[in-house]
């Protein structure tokens, strides 16, 4: 046994004596950094290092270290998965290198002083699945470590886990109450998903909190009278109008409902008037605003029902209203949301249009809760927004100035002037961009060898209706009717409905129109539809079978299609989420059924509109020739189809890497549906992302797919792709993508593939 073997054993018994090894240590940090020259010493290593795992910001952190820089102890931060720590972190498996800076995910931390050693060995420290940290030895020598050493340095890693699990746990504790309430997460930067693209620079504001805190701390000294009051009650009410207007200007379809909640308090008698009560009774007008307002905050925050409880935010937004126009804080006089960056744990909808109405400049997401429609809403309204995990943000100063870069989902707080610079420059070359609007296209777009191709736009909000046809797109090609449901307070009426498509045809001007009937439930359910909480909710009451299960709700919509559609030529009717014959031909009853009525009515209708249905399920793959004696046409949503086939769920981070479009089954599960619709002469488009997806659209166009419905920003680039592809290399390309039985397989024939230039 040579000496270092020996060794190993010693260490391995020294640390199997872990309870002598916290006892004896005066804190945390202490205990950490005995460990490292334990293992140093034993394996005559000069650098050993532990990082521990930062969850929230999904880094790694150094923690204790011997033969590094000490000061870079806690200032060397990586994310999982970069940098050689990072990659066995994420693997959870060791990593053994002879001469470290030669591995490509080496990274250098000039802090650290890492350079003069060539030979590295991490291990993961893991407690079952949990994720804690990583275990690194250095030496300068090349080629230092073994095998051995790996089964070693394994077992201390193994060894450590459960202590240096609560090790971290008391960390995390200590930071957090060290840290005062309003500073407890300040990084400079955080790295988040992009949900919306752009750049804002503006001071934070965090949602609802600006007003909670008003309406919660009595202010330095309580003061207003009656004539104050009643002043303050009109510049609100002032505020909010001109704010409804802004609102209705940008989204029609939100109609003039979206600050309903704080016009009916302000003229509750209950609210207001009891605020009067004590402002007569002698109580200055702050105060009465401040506990009359509690009151109603406390009872509707502990309702069972979300509706009842997203009506807090409106009344905590009322009050705070009242008591800024009563007392203007110096910062803040409007007290709204103009200009600023906004940070929100989360954001319904119709709060989301509120601060759309007073001209956010952007907006940080800062929980996990990724709720999908928000984002789209936040694109379709072209503000930038990116998503964090940070709770922690929300507890950021007020006016702490904060640049978001929602084109990569980068959030910095605090920046310097270079970053902020950088992005100026940025934001002026976009802007000289867009003012040089892409030459109008004219004609149909086609394939070099002169194949016509059918570019449709993606629809969610009437606000992006001039764009698709600045764009030239032919028609619409998926309406997303969900989205007017879910900005609104409560169910549009029929005639509401009605108001909003009859604007998507009349714009449209005789091309055709995809109207998807609703597909909510899931991720896109609106507060006020009170549905029961589902265990698998993408799995659950979603899309179609909400309809079929609320047929009022499904009745009114179609009908309100059927109305719009008067005069149109090509009205179409699309379900979502169809799994079955059975489920298509209840949903396309429901459809002649309400032309029946407007027919027993008299009211002016389309009475033979185009019934399709989207592909979205792997169940409807084989039933696919069974469908298209059915459906006038269909529509493939890749978005859910990947979600489903590979039962992945499309907004889960954790299992992203799983959520490939890409994969063979997918790939071949696409080029038979459609083999099947061209078979039978049945119209199929795709309207989910990947239609835009520049790597996929030749083999798109190889199996034979004609008709792409993409949102309409994505027209040029898809255009100009599409003008460069000839038809029979797409063919052969998409004949050998189908023959790759692995999704390696499948990324290295789409890397080979050379793309055209499209620079042109
Ligand atoms: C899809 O699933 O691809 C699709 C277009 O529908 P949505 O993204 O609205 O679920
Ligand atoms: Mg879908």
């Amino acid at each position: 046994m040579t000496a270092k073997r020996k060794d190993l054993l010693n260490m391995l018994c020294d640390l199997s004596d872990l309870s002598a090894l916290v006892t004896g240590s005066e804190n945390i940090e202490n205990f950490l950094q005995r460990t490292v020259m334990l293992v140093s010493e034993h394996l005559g290593t000069p650098v050993c290092s532990i990082y521990l795992y930062d969850e929230t910001a999904d880094e790694l952190v150094l923690k204790a270290t011997v033969g590094l820089n000490p000061e870079s102890v806690d200032r060397v931060r990586m994310p999982s998965g970069q940098g050689l720590v990072g990659t066995v972190m994420a693997n959870s498996q060791p990593v053994r290198e002879g001469h470290a800076n030669q591995n490509p995910n080496f990274r250098y931390f000039p802090e650290t002083g890492e350079l003069p050693y060539e030979s590295f060995l991490a291990v993961p420290i893991q407690k079952g699945v949990v994720k804690i940290g990583v275990l690194v030895v250095q030496h300068t020598e090349a080629d230092y470590f073994d095998t051995t050493d790996v089964t070693a340095l394994k077992a201390t890693g193994a060894q450590l886990a459960a202590v240096l699990e609560n090790a971290r746990l008391l960390m995390d504790l200590q930071r957090l109450c060290s840290i005062p309430e309003k500073s407890a997460c300040n990084p400079s930067f955080i790295k988040g998903q992009r949900a919306s693209g752009g750049f804002a620079f503006g001071r934070a504001t965090v949602w609802g909190k600006s007003h909670a805190r008003l309406i919660a701390v009595p202010g330095e000294a309580e003061s207003g009278g009656m004539a104050d009051f009643r002043r303050a009650i009109r510049q609100t009410a002032e505020q909010l109008e001109s704010l409804q207007q802004r609102c209705v200007e940008q989204l029609p379809e939100s109609a003039s409902l979206i600050f309903a909640a704080h016009f009916m308090m302000l003229k509750d008698p209950k609210f207001i008037d009891r605020m009067i009560e004590q402002i007569e009774g002698g109580m200055p007008a702050t105060q009465a605003i401040r506990e009359i307002a509690g009151q109603y905050i406390r009872l509707f925050g502990e309702s069972p029902h979300p509706y009842i409880r997203e009506k807090v935010s409106d009344i905590e937004d009322l009050a705070g209203r009242l008591l800024s126009n009563l007392n203007p804080p110096a910062t803040d006089p409007n007290g709204n949301s103009g200009g600023k960056v906004v940070i929100a744990r989360e954001l319904y909808p119709s709060e989301l249009l509120k601060l759309a109405a007073e001209s956010v400049a952007g907006i940080v997401l800062a929980n996990g809760g990724v709720t999908s429609h928000v984002s789209i809403i936040s694109r379709s309204l072209k503000i930038p927004m990116v998503v964090v995990q940070c709770p922690d943000l929300v507890h950021l100063s007020e006016g702490t100035p904060v640049l978001i870069d929602g084109d990569v989902g980068n959030v910095y707080v605090d920046p310097s002037q270079t970053i902020i610079d950088r992005f100026d420059a940025r934001n002026r070359a976009g802007q000289q961009v867009a003012v040089q609007p892409e030459a109008q296209p004219t004609g149909p777009t086609r394939t070099l060898d002169g194949t016509k191709i059918h570019l449709f736009a993606n629809i969610n909000l009437l606000a992006e209706l001039p764009l698709a046809s600045q764009m030239g797109a032919a028609g619409i090609g998926l309406y997303r009717t969900e989205f007017p449901f879910l900005i609104r307070p409560s169910f549009p009426s029929e005639t509401e409905q009605y108001l909003v498509y009859r604007r998507v045809v009349e714009s449209m001007a005789g091309k055709p129109v995809v109207f998807r009937t609703l597909d909510i439930g899931g991720e896109k359910t609106p507060a006020y539809a009170d549905a029961d909480i589902e265990t698998n909710p993408e799995l659950g009451l979603r899309s179609i079978r909400f309809t079929l299960a609320y047929r009022d709700i499904f009745e009114q919509q179609v009908r309100a299609i059927l109305r719009a559609a008067t005069g149109s030529r090509t009205p179409a009717i699309m379900f979502p989420l169809i799994s079955s014959l059975d489920d298509f031909k209840k949903a396309r009853q429901v459809v002649n059924d309400c032309i029946d009525q407007l027919r027993a009515e008299g009211l002016e209708h389309h009475d033979h509109p185009a019934i399709g249905m989207m592909v979205e399920l792997p169940a409807v793959v084989e039933t696919m020739p069974e469908f298209a004696t059915e459906a006038d046409f269909f529509a493939i949503g890749t978005n859910d189809f990947v979600q489903y086939m590979l039962g992945v769920d499309r907004a889960n981070k954790q299992v992203a890497n799983y959520y490939r479009p890409e994969h063979p089954s997918v790939l071949r599960a696409l080029n038979r549906v459609v083999q099947v619709a061209v078979a039978h002469r049945k119209p199929i488009s795709i309207c989910g992302e990947m239609a835009h997806d520049t790597a996929m659209i030749p083999f798109l166009l190889g199996i034979g797919m004609r008709r792409l419905s993409i949102d309409p920003q994505f027209m040029p680039i898809v255009r100009r792709l599409i003008a460069s592809l000839a038809l029979e290399p797409c063919q052969a390309y998409a004949r050998t993508l189908l023959t790759a039985g692995s999704i390696a397989e499948v990324q290295a024939l789409l890397s080979q593939r050379p793309m055209p230039d499209m620079s042109r």
